[in-house]
Formats: structure tokens, C-alpha cells, sequence
């Protein structure tokens, strides 16, 4: 996966006026240059911050939004009010922006200078006031936008900023973005379908498919010399069983799902696709029901759903580019059975196959098993246990009318004992608060059992990657109670309705 971020840019906005004489704007200048610079210079902070000279009459607002707006590098735009910047000035521009907007309430200085104030300072140290003008026309006009106070040279507010510049960066890449399925979701299911062109209004991207057979020709084609290269590979990466490894009885399976990298690589290279779904029902000529292929190409950034859910792969793929260097990594998972004895309550996650090795440091064992699923040869995949560590799942509904986000904190921990049996890659967790009242809110919220598994992002990312989409997301954690929670999703559902207009 190429860095999400390098071609990225987040645009930093200075208001103030003409009231205050050159001198003083070059000052404003010259220090809304070192609050940038501070954002710039942080580790927290994955995309490039680019300073705008200080805007000082609606016209150039408007102009700049409208840059910003066309503008394919610029994924935000921050604003501050150095000075006071009259918001009238601000309508037309705010009204015309398109782009994800952060509100960094921050001043020059950090100390107040007690003893040596005078009004050349409280000049240049009025944000305190000047925001809370632009805040007042923000909300009257109902702009989304986050909001961070704190000095621009603090670590928690760099982190902030970083969150947000990852939820930015997260939406950036959905917009025109492609989503390929091969087949269709699996009959009968409800909660993996939903609308599949509202999905591109919210998040913007393409949801089309492919008969599966257009993939069994590449995989079929692939050719031999590329399948030695990938296969080594797999051996040095991993921990493959003897069968697979050359010399072994079943190593053809292992250049097999070899093929099915190459097939789908291609595939998907020659039609623009970020994410795709597979399904067991549809197989077509495919020899094995893909595993391996696919766990690899999660690791390398591609959002993916089973069974054609490809709501899933969306949140997958969001989390693939927000999540971008940091550590811990991003799967698909599937609640799949509890450990339910008193005070020892968990959650197994796994898949038939399908979990992406990012979530885990340890070396992944190839291995392969039958599959009662799919009908077809037994697929090769990689088998390991999720590193322990804090997570977070989240899963996306199609209510009919909008889309609902559910997410839940989690606990991953060891399981209880070792799993010799159990051929697929998984994790365990505990749910917060608790395994009871997680599973009743889930369940309340109508959350899916598909999920996107994220341990490189946490809450907050996700929290500013719904507020820029205008999604609801309910998340469950620490604090949640049933009844709140209940209530919540109540009033919830009252705001998007209305929100979203007539
Ligand atoms: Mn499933």
C-alpha cells in the first residue's frame, strides 16, 4: 500500500481583518506561520500542513474554499482567528466549502505575561474571542467541524489534530474510489445488503461487481515464473507446513492460492478497486475459496467483506488508510461464538479464512484444512492469534432510510487456553463495559455481525471519519448502559432524520 498520505495536504486558514494596520498583520502572519509550523513539525500528525496568507475580506475566504473545494491533494482546511475576523466575512466562504473543517482554537502565546501586559498584546492575543465569533456563525450555520483547543506546540492537541488529519485522509480515499465484487452477497441474508447508491452519495464510492468468472481467467492465467516468486515468499515470510512447501504432498494448493494473489491483484489493478468482496455461493471456476490471496491483500491495504458484503470492505478499507503507519493493523471479523461461564466472558472472533495478518507481530502459520463451505478443493490460509492490546469493532447497518455505524471498545486478551483444533485466524476479546451490556446494545442498535477489527485507530478517528461522512455512529464503551444507550439511538434517529432534510 503506497502512503495514503504523501500526496495529501491540509490547508491552514488565518482570519483576521484590516482594522489592525500593516504592521500588526505582519505580525498575525508571522505567527500564524509558527502555529502552523508547530502542526507540520508534530509526529502526530501524518499529512502535510500547508499555510495560507491571512484572510481578511469574504471574498478571498470564498475563493480559497473554492480552491480548497477543487483542489484533489487539499483533504481539510483549518481554521483559525488570530485576531478578530468579523464572521459576516466568513458566510459565503463556509457556505461554499466542501472540505472536511477543523476549528483550532489556539493563540500565539502560551503564558498570559501578567506583568508586562499592555494592549499592543491583547492585540495580537485575541483568538479567545475571535473564535468564539467564528464559532457563533459555524454553528448558526450548521458547517460539521471539529474543534480543538489547546496551544498548537501541546502534544494532545497535535494528537487531535492527527486523528482528525486520519479521518480526513480516510474519507479523501472512499471519494471516487471503486469497490469490486465478485458474485453477489449470500442469499437470504439481510444485513449485508443495502443501498448500494446511497453508499456513493455518503462515502463516494463505486459499489459495481463482476461476474466471478472474469477473475477464475486471470487467476487461470497467471503466469508460472510470478507463481515461484510469490510462493518463495510466502516462505519467507511465514511459517508454512510442510505439505505446502515444495517437495510437499499438497504444494500445488499453495501455488494455487498463489495464482488467486496474482489473479485478484490484477484484477483489481486493471479496474481502479481499493476494496472487493468475494462470496462462498459464487465461486465460479475458482478452485479454492480464497484465503490466503485474500488475507494477503488486506495486509496490503485493500478493504474486504465476505459472503458480497461490501458495506464491510468499505469500513475495512477506511480503516486500512487511517490507520496507515501506525501500529496494530485493520480486518475483517466476525462475532463468532462466546465463552459465557460467570466472570470469564469473551468473545471469539474469527472467519472461514478470512482475517488480515496486520493484526498480529508473530510469524503466521500457511496451513491447510477442509472446508464443509463453498464446495470446492480445500483452501490454503494463514492461521494466528490477534495481538492483545485495545481495540475497537465497528460495523455499518443500512437502516433504510441512512446508514448506521455501530461500534464497541474492546479488550483483546490471550485465549484462555491454546486453540489446536481451530484452523482459522482469530481474536479474543473482552467487550467494554461488559460482555451483557455489549451484546444487548448491539443487538438493540441492529448491528451486523460482520465488523472491521481496528487496533492501529481507536474512537476518536472514528468518531471524526462519521462527523465528516454525517453518519450516526453509536458506539458502545466504558460508560454505556443499556437504557442509555437505548435512548441514545432514540434521539439519534430523530437528529439524522431530520438532518438529512425532506
Ligand atoms: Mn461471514
Amino acid at each position: 500500500m503506497n502512503n495514503p498520505f504523501e500526496t495529501r495536504q491540509i490547508w491552514f486558514l488565518t482570519g483576521s481583518q484590516d482594522l489592525y494596520g500593516e504592521e500588526t498583520l505582519a505580525q498575525v502572519a508571522e505567527q500564524s506561520q509558527h502555529v502552523a509550523a508547530h502542526l507540520q513539525a508534530s509526529d502526530d500528525i501524518p499529512v502535510e500542513i500547508v499555510w495560507k496568507p491571512v484572510l481578511k475580506d469574504a471574498a478571498s475566504i470564498r475563493r480559497l474554499a473554492l480552491e480548497a473545494n477543487a483542489d484533489d491533494s487539499c483533504i481539510g482546511v483549518i481554521t483559525w482567528m488570530h485576531t478578530f475576523s468579523p464572521a459576516k466575512m466568513w458566510i459565503t466562504g463556509l457556505d461554499a466549502l466542501a472540505t472536511p473543517l477543523l476549528h483550532l482554537h489556539t493563540q500565539a502565546n502560551v503564558e498570559l505575561p501578567w506583568a508586562d501586559i499592555d494592549m499592543d498584546f491583547m492585540n495580537l492575543n485575541q483568538a479567545a474571542h475571535g473564535d468564539r465569533e467564528f464559532g457563533y456563525i459555524a454553528a448558526r450555520m450548521s458547517v460539521p467541524r471539529k474543534i480543538v483547543v489547546g496551544h498548537a506546540s501541546h502534544t494532545g492537541v497535535q494528537q487531535q489534530v492527527g486523528r482528525w488529519a486520519r479521518a480526513a485522509a480516510g474519507w479523501a480515499a472512499l471519494r471516487g474510489a471503486t469497490l469490486a465484487r465478485f458474485g453477489d452477497n449470500m442469499r437470504y441474508v439481510a444485513v449485508t445488503e443495502g443501498d448500494k447508491t446511497e453508499a456513493e452519495v455518503r462515502f463516494g464510492i463505486a459499489v459495481n461487481t463482476w461476474g466471478v468468472n472474469e477473475l477464475v481467467e486471470r487467476v487461470d492465467a497467471a503466469p508460472a515464473e510470478q507463481i515461484d516468486a510469490l510462493v518463495a515468499e510466502y516462505e519467507q515470510l511465514y511459517d508454512v507446513v510442510p505439505e505446502l512447501k515444495a517437495g510437499g504432498e499438497r504444494h500445488e494448493s499453495l501455488r494455487y492460492a498463489a495464482a488467486q494473489e496474482l489473479g485478484m491483484r490484477s484484477f483489481l489493478e486493471e479496474v481502479g478497486a481499493t476494496a472487493f468482496t468475494t462470496t462462498f455461493e459464487d465461486l465460479g471456476g475458482l478452485r479454492q475459496l480464497p484465503g490466503l490471496a485474500v488475507q494477503r491483500l488486506m495486509a496490503d491495504g485493500y478493504g474486504f467483506g465476505a459472503e458480497g458484503d461490501w458495506k464491510t470492505a468499505v469500513l475495512v478499507r477506511a480503516a486500512k488508510v487511517m490507520g496507515h503507519g501506525l501500529p496494530g493493523g485493520a480486518s475483517l471479523m466476525e462475532d463468532y461464538t462466546y465463552e459465557m461461564t460467570p466472570g470469564k466472558e469473551k468473545i471469539l472472533g474469527a472467519h472461514m479464512l478470512e482475517i488480515c495478518p496486520t493484526q498480529t507481530t508473530g510469524t503466521p502459520r500457511v496451513e491447510i484444512h477442509p472446508l464443509g463451505i463453498g464446495d470446492r478443493e480445500d483452501p490454503v490460509r494463514l492461521v494466528f492469534d490477534t495481538d492483545p492490546g485495545e481495540g475497537i469493532v465497528v460495523a455499518m447497518s443500512d437502516l433504510r432510510e441512512r446508514f448506521r455505524l455501530t461500534a464497541n471498545l474492546v479488550d483483546i486478551v490471550p485465549p484462555d487456553a491454546e486453540l489446536p483444533n481451530l484452523p482459522v485466524a482469530r481474536a479474543v476479546w473482552e467487550p467494554r463495559p461488559d460482555f451483557t451490556t455489549s451484546a444487548t446494545a448491539w443487538l438493540t442498535a441492529g448491528g451486523a455481525h460482520h465488523t472491521v477489527l481496528s487496533t492501529a485507530i481507536g474512537r476518536e478517528v472514528w468518531e471524526d471519519f462519521a462527523d465528516i461522512a454525517e453518519v450516526e455512529l453509536a458506539v458502545i464503551d466504558e460508560q454505556t448502559t443499556v437504557r442509555g444507550f437505548a435512548q441514545q439511538l432514540r434521539w439519534n434517529a430523530a437528529y439524522h432524520r431530520l438532518a438529512q432534510g425532506l
